[in-house]
């Protein structure tokens, strides 16, 4: 496994691998990497990728006031995982490297990024369409790989990709889950042991969300007002937004639909989670 934080070195390795015919597939990440993460090396190397794991902890796409300084940070551990999960280059770029003092362009998404993290969030699709923009130039994919996990900013690179015409594919990989149900989240490690336990309130919400989805007497607004009161009932959480949407636009629905997603983001103590779920209706 190479490991290089060199914009132009990695480019010179995955076109080496093309050379050798191989086609490259990337996985964007900030690192503090969980088996969510490896789920997604391990989706590349399956489909038989030169497999490029990027590591780096975007400045541009937190707030003030958010966690950037605090993001977990765990180079060591992150690189044995990529190596186990048999990822071929890991690309750990500088701060300056990625961002130069007098850089004047943005990718900007418009619509997507208008609801959901992207009106809590003001700018944070900015600041993650322009990095993933440039990490797709640095490692000239054939595929990129992203989590269900954060459904919407899959959702937005795929629009990214496709206005853009980045020549490649969007694989989303299912979001992978501690055993009783918990998304793993780089986030999770800020729990204390009772907030772990409360979290567990947003993936109940998304199980009652499926069970109410399959009962034909329920309507996307009621689902959402079932999710929000389960969630608020729970000591120490309190919800930032829990929709029922469509699953391409994320736009409301007023109808029962033939699916949906249902998607949730709540504070536990001082740390914000999302979760969301694809919804079957009968
Ligand atoms: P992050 O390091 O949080 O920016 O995430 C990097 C990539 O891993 C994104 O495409 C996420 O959607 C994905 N990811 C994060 N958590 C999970 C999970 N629990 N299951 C699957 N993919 C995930």
């Amino acid at each position: 496994m190479i490991v290089e934080s060199s914009p132009d070195r990695v480019r010179k390795q995955v076109r080496e691998a093309r050379r050798a015919g191989r086609h490259i597939g990337v996985v964007p990440t900030m690192g503090a990497l969980h088996e969510g993460h490896v789920s997604l090396m391990e989706a590349a190397c399956r489909d038989g990728m030169f497999t490029v794991a990027t590591i780096f902890v975007n400045p541009a796409q937190f707030g003030p006031g958010e966690d950037f300084d605090r993001y977990p940070r765990t180079p060591d551990d992150d690189l044995a995982r990529c190596m186990t999960a048999g990822a071929d280059l890991v690309f750990t770029p500088e701060t300056g490297a990625m961002y130069l003092p007098d850089a004047a362009t943005t990718v900007t998404v418009s619509g997507l990024t208008d609801v959901l993290e992207g009106a809590l969030r003001p700018g944070h699709f900015d600041g993650v369409t322009t990095i993933v923009a440039k990490l797709f130039h640095i490692t000239e994919p054939d595929r990129a790989y992203f989590g269900q996990k954060d459904y919407q900013q899959q959702l937005i690179i795929r629009r990214m990709v496709r206005d853009l015409n980045f020549g490649l594919e969007v694989v989303t990989c299912p979001t992978v889950r501690e055993p009783d149900g918990l998304a793993m989240s780089s986030r999770n490690r800020y729990l204390t042991p009772d907030e772990r336990r409360r979290a567990l309130i947003l993936h109940r919400a998304l199980l009652l969300a499926e069970t109410l989805a399959a009962d034909s007497t329920h309507s996307p607004a009621s689902i959402e007002r079932r999710m929000k009161d389960l969630m608020t009932a729970e000591p120490g959480v309190s919800v930032d937004y829990a929709v029922v949407a469509d699953r391409e636009t994320l736009q409301p629905l007023s109808v029962r639909p033939a699916a949906a997603v249902a998607l949730i983001a709540a504070r536990v103590g001082a740390t914000r989670l999302i979760d969301n779920g694809i919804l079957q209706f009968r």
